[in-house]
């Protein structure tokens, strides 16, 4: 089969697939493992600044949350303080309005027949946040630990907020989730001041003591949804600024690697290359008779050496000009190609000198070929700068390492010189010959 030998690329991978074969494995582990850290890498600083942005926000909420507790609190203790600043307020005690069960003589009657009864800082505050919860917006409740009026008892969670005030934790809030409604939970001590003292001091309270506090609550179902909705928004973000990344340093990456396989490619091909006839080089043609003979010893099989050198070559250069000479090189290494099969390597052996390593290849075929090879030599002209034409002729050793008779412990230096031994017998017998090596 006489095809035409193939690019060297695709030659030198074609011949030896075990050795590129596991280098392309190795480059391609390589890139993969890269872009895997890339991606994590990539991966771990999204996931960071999605977490981030969420705890930010989380934050904000929060604290927002907590300073309108904080503005509800301080009303209702300002209010406090007013009335306590007058030791409690009388109103007129109309149809409706009731005495305060838990003060002694809370009621007065004046000159003009009307009573008054006294409301003072405690029931002022319950009343408060009773139109307060009536309003919806927001309710609060004044508790202690140490209570006249039963109705102010702590439920459990203001019973721990004061608990833990009297370890000096000076606030506490939370936010809790009950029949489709979630509330936000705030509760500061109240402090006994002077003016609390002329109704407290029977408690046995000094200036400065706890006295008890008063929980805020308000309704944050909406926030609270709106909220989550910010959560999933950011989440879809944060995949798609994931997405992208990802999209740009995969694009990125794959035209780097395009690149830097195909300057890869070329430096292979460079590695092999002859570059005047574009055949194996010499480096080349070593590394796959080393092969080659291995081959040979383990299977047994024919290997065949055809070796070529240019007769004349040198007065070729002197009487038509080293470009000429240079030109005849390339015909004659292109006629080689021709002739050259998939599994076949041509190669520059040295200046003139060419190589032909024909695996499983017979003496015979070898021999035949080398014939052919020399007719058509003979009769390919080579042009000249001037717009003649001259031809040449060559001389050829024929070497083998037959399957009949596999030698055990064959160097490729014994077929080379064999081949190189007939080459010079050629030369010897008039040149323009085919001589066969006598192993
Ligand atoms: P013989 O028939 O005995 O082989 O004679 P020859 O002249 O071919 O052999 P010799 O070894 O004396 O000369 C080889 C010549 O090949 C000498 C050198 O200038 C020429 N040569 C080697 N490489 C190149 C090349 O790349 N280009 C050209 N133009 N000439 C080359
Ligand atoms: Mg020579
Ligand atoms: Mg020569």
């Amino acid at each position: 089969m006489n095809t035409k030998q193939p690019i060297l690329a695709e030659h030198a991978t074609g011949s030896n697939p075990s050795i590129e074969h596991m280098d392309d494995n190795g480059h391609h582990k390589l890139w993969r493992r890269f872009l895997l850290n890339i991606s994590l890498v990539l991966l771990i600083f999204t996931l960071g600044a999605f977490v981030g942005m969420l705890s930010k926000h989380e934050q904000l909420i929060t604290e927002e949350l907590i300073s309108r507790a904080r503005a509800h609190f301080k009303d209702i203790v300002l209010t406090r303080r007013w009335n306590a600043s007058y030791g409690g307020v009388y109103v007129e005690k109309k149809p409706g309005v009731v005495s305060n069960p838990y003060l002694k003589d809370p009621d007065i009657t004046t000159t003009s027949g009307k009573t008054y009864t006294l409301k003072n800082p405690a029931l002022m505050t319950r009343e408060i946040s009773e139109l307060a919860k009536k309003d919806g917006d927001y309710q609060f409740h004044i508790t202690s630990l140490k209570l006249r009026n039963p109705d102010n008892t702590p439920d459990l969670w203001e019973q721990q907020a004061l608990l833990e005030f009297n370890t000096g934790i000076k606030e506490k809030s939370t936010i809790l989730s009950a029949d489709s409604k979630t509330m936000f939970r705030y509760m500061a001590p109240l402090y006994v001041e002077e003016k609390c003292l002329s109704c407290h001091q029977d408690q046995g309270y000094k200036v400065g003591d706890i006295r008890g506090g008063i929980s805020v609550s308000f309704d944050i179902t909406h926030i609270q949804k709106s909220s989550e909705q910010n959560r999933i928004l950011l989440i879809i973000i944060t995949v798609i600024i994931f997405a992208l990344l990802i999209g740009i340093v995969y694009y990125i990456i794959a035209n780097l690697y395009r690149k830097l396989d195909d300057a890869l490619m070329k430096l292979r091909e460079m590695a092999t290359t002859d570059p005047l006839t574009g055949l194996f080089n010499r480096r080349y043609f070593f590394e796959r008779l080393a092969t080659e003979v291995n081959r040979h010893e383990r299977y047994g099989h024919n290997l065949s050496c055809i070796f070529m050198d240019l007769d004349h070559f040198k007065k070729i250069n002197d009487h038509y000009g080293h470009a000429s000479g240079d030109e005849a090189l390339r015909t004659v290494s292109q006629l080689l190609r021709t002739r050259c099969r998939s599994q076949d390597i041509c190669a520059r052996y040295g200046g003139e000198e060419l190589v032909m390593l024909l695996p499983e290849t017979p003496l015979e075929g070898a021999k035949k070929m080398a014939e052919d090879l020399c007719q058509q030599v003979a009769k390919v002209p080579i042009p000249t700068p001037n717009g003649s034409k001259f031809y040449l002729t060559a001389s050829f050793g024929v070497a083998s390492f037959s399957n009949a008779a596999t030698q055990k412990d064959v160097t490729a230096d014994d077929l080379l010189s064999q081949a190189d031994k007939a080459v010079y017998q050629a030369k010897a017998q008039g040149r323009n010959r085919v001589v066969v090596a006598n192993p």
